[in-house]
């Protein structure tokens, strides 16, 4: 490795991240897009049973945290804590659950689910099993995620630029 690719911090292994052809997110068409960015985009996941499932999503395909360029990953970091601190703000969760897994859908991706304790899977993942009766989430709620995604556009514009 050279000092250059050392300090570019290329990696050889790297692979391309232009769009990939079996990709569902780099040519999603049917996502509702709450906001749009240089790098990263905020999709409404429209899960009923999980009011305010959203998932922020890199423009470009890059399939690991430590390939993404600088500036992706400091606003990464930026928008997450910005959306959480909204998040609790405005639909005060028992918890918020971030995770970045990739397996299936390997292109870089977080879900950010607002968990609460009457959830079908509380208090396991949202990919467990269920652990009890899915109950229609209350009218409040539903109310209070739809202040949240009218918010959400102007603080991710404001945390980024
Ligand atoms: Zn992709």
């Amino acid at each position: 490795m050279s000092i250059l690719s050392i300090l570019m911090k290329s990696e050889p292994d790297e692979p391309a991240s232009g769009p990939q052809p079996d990709c569902p997110l780099c040519a999603a068409t049917d996502e509702a897009v709450i906001w749009r960015g240089a790098f990263w985009r905020l999709i409404d996941v429209r899960q009923p049973e999980y009011p305010g499932y959203i998932r922020l999503v890199l423009n470009r395909h890059v399939t690991e945290l430590s390939w993404l360029a600088k500036p992706e990953h400091d606003q990464l970091f930026k928008l997450l804590l910005a959306i959480d601190e909204l998040m609790r703000k405005e639909l005060r969760p028992q918890k918020i659950n971030i995770a970045s897994l990739g397996n299936q859908t390997p292109h870089m991706h977080w879900h950010i689910i607002p968990r609460w304790q009457d959830d079908p899977h509380f208090p396991q993942s949202i990919w467990s099993s269920p652990q009890r009766e899915l109950i229609r989430p209350p009218d409040e709620r539903q109310q209070a995620v739809a202040r949240l995604f009218e918010k959400l556009p102007k603080i991710c514009t404001k945390t980024v630029y």
